[in-house]
Parts: structure tokens; C-alpha cells; sequence
């Protein structure tokens, strides 16, 4: 097992027994689902406009070359500036050289999952730039240094009072467990580096090529004031965010809404074009659309995969997810954590080391149902379990037990005689009071659970008895 696979149960197995957590996480799943069943209400027909979505994103997906030529050519027309990124590395050396050729001293970035998948607050800071998170919830964890909890509400994990005491340590002087007065808190911190930062960072949620727009949604206006108040604006986008046309957000943007946070629209909708034009009084003077691709291409090329580039990162599927709500997203180990980050982590960052993301699900398929654009993930899961062992990346005991599990399973009397044999090795095993020992084969299964107890007879001969050998 290498040491992100190890990582990954030791904490999933710590987050599994933190009782508070479960309790913190549980009322904010709860509190979402009654949203967003409000929210689904307030569509007509809710599964045609996932139908729609579905067809908007397949389009983007299945021309996406043209698409993001399309677009590319749009924002150079308005006098903006796009860096093709291969890599996570070659996003931050782009942003980092613009930085310190400009004399950037403060960035103030609003909430951006592509922004932490590249690390480029890291980057920054190694150059000496003082990095603001300028989202709510960022704010907290960047204060914790720690990552985000969840890619929508990164601080989730996080009660009034653990926020409290957070601002108290680390802004001093703050004795108040209001959640308003906090907000209050924040946003003084943070107008002040409003003002002060030389470059702004959004992501963006849509990169529009019709009119080369990149599309933003916040409930705070934060990105309005990082795209528009510092002198350089950079956006940061994985190459799957593009739509065909303006127009699509109509639709686009009410389903992202209702999925995300039960919401009939986001707060504020913003839509950049470009850098001040003449005409202007205000707004960034450069404008750079950075188009991260970083494994992307990868599964654009795979057929059977390619629609999980279909994703708007709303987050359903993580609060769908009784995986997630059990182990919590920091367990993952990952930036994209849930359903989705399962699927995607072993694209975007090595089959070898993170397959096993893709066998930490029970496959009960709450992800699909709730999933806006209708994403198979499940089937999603099942090709990435298929893959692992296809690349011989399964430990060995699991190949021999599966191989011994099949050539039982082909052959009636074979599975008879397997059958007898694990009720008596149990049964033994009990016996000689080898259960829960180190000489139990199921000891890893049984150290968190109660072993069932094993029934004398098999279903098979208990039919037989009743209804005879036919
Ligand atoms: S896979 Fe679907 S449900 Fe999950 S984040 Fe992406 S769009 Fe949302």
C-alpha cells in the first residue's frame, strides 16, 4: 500500500469515529437538503433542465478545441491576454512571473478549486506576495492552514464557536460568537486588502466562447472586487469550464445555484470581458485568462471517461455521499474530495497512487441521482476499480481471493463445497478463539464491527429442504 493509500485510512478511520464532527457535518447536509428540495421545486421540470444541462455540456465537451479557440480569440479581440498551462507548475510560473514583473506585492483571490488544485498560494508566497483569501469560508481555512473541507463550503467542518476562537487567536481582540458580528470581523480585514492588493485571482465557473466572458458566481461579491478593483486581474480555469454560448447560462446558472446551495440564483453573477477599455472609468487594466489543462487532455482522449470533464463542481454528490458524510473531505487527501474527486484524482494526479480512492465507495449510486449534468459516477468508479487491477495495482492477496472467489462462483458444486468450507473455518476459527486475533483473516473487517454470526445451514440447503433439489 504506498503512503497516500495509507494516509487515506488512517485518517478516514480517525474523521469515522469523531462523533462532533459527524454531528457538525450532518446538520449542514440536512439544513442543504431541505434547500435544495425548495429549490428543485421551483423548476417545471427538473430532470428535463438536467437533461439540457447534460446536452450544454456534452456540446462544450465533444468540440472543445474549437470552443476554447473560439474563445481565446474573443478575449484577445478585448485586449486580454490567455496562457495555455500543461501543467499545474507551468499556471504558477505564468502567474508568478506577471506578479513580479508588475511589482505585485498583494494578490486577493476569491474561491477558486483550480487555484488550490495548482497550489498556487504557495507559489505566490515563495516569491515574497502576500496571499488573501478573499471568499468567507477560504478565509477561515487559509487562517487554519488548512485546505478546504468541501469544494462549496470549505469550512463546513467548522462550528461559530471553533470560528471564534479562531478569529480571537489570529486577529486579536474579537469577543463575539455572532455569526454576523464574525462576518463583520472578516470583512473589515479584508476591504482593507481589497485596496491595497496590486492583482486580483478568480476562477471562473464558465468560460463563455461566444463572447470570450468568464462567467463568475458568488454569494459574497467577492470575485466582483478581485476582478475589478486591483490593477491586473488573473482567471484560472481548468479547459473542461468552457460553454458554447452566453445564452446557456441562463440555465446554467439557476441549475449550478440549486444544486450547490438549494439557491433559485447565486447572490451575484458576474460576467468579465476584458480589461478598462478607453471608455471606462474603472476596472483592472490587464486582464489574463490562464486555461489550465493538467490531465484534462487525458481524459478528453478516453471515450468511456471523457463526460466527467462534464462537471460544474456544484457539489451535490459530495453531500449525497454517505462516504463523505462518514470520513469528511480533508480525509480524502486530495483537493476534490466525495464522489467526484474519486473519479477525477487518479486522472488528474496518477492512477498508481490514487486508485484507491476509487474502491472507497459502496457503489449505492446516491451520487448519479443527485448529480445536475447527470454524471454516470458510479460506472465512473467501477472504470477506475477496473483499470487498478488491469494495471496490477491491487495488492496480491485481493487477486488471489477474487480469482479463488471466481473459480468457485463458475461451478455448482464447487460453490457448495466453498460455501461449507468458510462456515466451518469460521466456525472453527471462533472455536479456537482466533476471532479478532491476529491469526483471523477477517480481522481488518472485524475490528470496527461485529462479525455476523454464521448461519448453519445455507440458504441454498434451507431451499432445498423446502422445496426440494428442483
Ligand atoms: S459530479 Fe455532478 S454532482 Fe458532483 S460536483 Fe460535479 S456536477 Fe456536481
Amino acid at each position: 500500500m504506498n503512503a497516500a493509500a495509507e494516509a487515506f485510512l488512517r485518517e478516514a478511520a480517525a474523521t469515522a469515529a469523531n462523533g462532533e464532527l459527524h454531528q457538525i457535518v450532518r446538520k449542514g447536509v440536512e439544513h442543504y437538503d431541505a434547500a435544495v428540495e425548495r429549490g428543485r421545486a421551483r423548476f417545471l421540470d427538473w430532470e428535463a433542465a438536467r437533461q439540457r444541462c447534460r446536452k450544454i455540456k456534452r456540446e462544450a465537451i465533444d468540440r472543445l478545441d474549437l470552443y476554447l479557440e473560439e474563445f481565446e480569440r474573443r478575449v484577445n479581440e478585448r485586449g486580454g491576454h490567455v496562457f495555455w498551462a500543461e501543467t499545474a507548475e507551468d499556471a504558477c510560473r505564468y502567474v508568478t512571473d506577471l506578479a513580479a514583473r508588475a511589482g505585485v506585492r498583494t494578490v486577493v483571490k476569491s474561491k477558486s478549486m483550480v487555484s488550490e488544485e495548482i497550489r498556487l498560494n504557495a507559489a505566490l508566497e515563495t516569491r515574497g506576495i502576500k496571499v488573501w483569501e478573499t471568499d468567507l469560508g477560504e478565509f477561515i481555512v487559509q487562517l487554519r492552514e488548512e485546505p478546504p473541507f468541501h469544494i462549496v463550503t470549505p469550512a463546513m467542518h467548522l462550528t461559530r464557536r471553533q470560528i471564534a476562537a479562531l478569529f480571537r487567536e489570529k486577529l486579536g481582540g474579537v469577543q463575539t460568537e455572532d455569526p454576523q458580528e464574525l462576518t463583520a470581523v472578516a470583512r473589515r480585514e479584508l476591504r482593507r486588502a481589497f485596496f491595497s492588493a496590486e492583482m486580483g485571482v478568480t476562477g471562473a465557473n464558465f468560460l463563455v466562447a461566444d463572447s470570450g466572458a468568464i462567467a463568475i458566481t458568488t454569494n459574497e461579491g467577492n470575485a466582483r472586487l478581485c476582478s475589478s478593483l486591483p490593477r491586473i486581474h488573473v482567471a484560472i480555469a481548468g479547459i473542461e469550464k468552457v460553454i458554447p454560448r452566453a445564452e446557456d447560462l441562463a440555465l446554467l446558472w439557476p441549475v449550478l445555484a440549486t444544486a450547490g446551495t438549494g439557491q433559485a440564483i447565486t447572490c451575484y453573477n458576474t460576467l468579465v470581458t476584458g480589461p478598462r477599455t478607453a471608455s471606462e472609468p474603472d476596472g483592472p487594466e490587464e486582464f489574463h485568462v490562464v486555461l489550465l489543462d493538467n490531465g484534462r487532455s487525458r481524459l478528453l482522449a478516453d471515450p468511456e471517461q471523457r463526460e466527467v470533464l462534464h462537471c460544474i463542481r456544484c457539489g451535490a454528490c459530495l453531500n449525497a455521499c454517505p462516504v463523505f458524510r462518514t470520513i469528511g473531505g480533508h480525509a480524502y487527501g486530495t483537493i476534490y474530495s466525495g464522489p467526484i474527486g474519486s473519479v477525477l484524482t487518479p486522472h488528474l494526479r496518477g492512477l498508481a497512487e490514487f486508485q484507491h480512492l476509487s474502491f472507497a465507495s459502496s457503489l449505492c449510486g446516491a451520487c448519479a441521482v443527485v448529480c445536475p449534468v447527470k454524471i454516470d459516477l458510479p460506472r465512473h468508479l467501477l472504470q477506475n476499480r477496473r483499470n487498478a487491477i488491469a494495471a496490477g495495482l491491487r495488492p496480491a492477496q485481493e487477486r488471489t481471493g477474487f480469482r479463488l472467489w471466481r473459480w468457485a462462483m463458475e461451478n455448482d458444486r464447487r460453490f457448495t463445497m466453498f460455501g461449507w468450507a468458510a462456515r466451518f473455518g469460521w466456525k472453527m476459527a471462533r472455536r479456537a478463539g482466533l476471532a479478532g486475533t491476529a491469526l483471523d483473516p477477517a480481522r481488518r473487517w472485524t475490528k470496527a464491527r461485529e462479525m455476523p454470526e454464521i448461519p448453519r445451514h445455507s440458504f441454498r440447503a434451507l431451499w432445498r429442504k423446502t422445496h426440494g433439489a428442483g
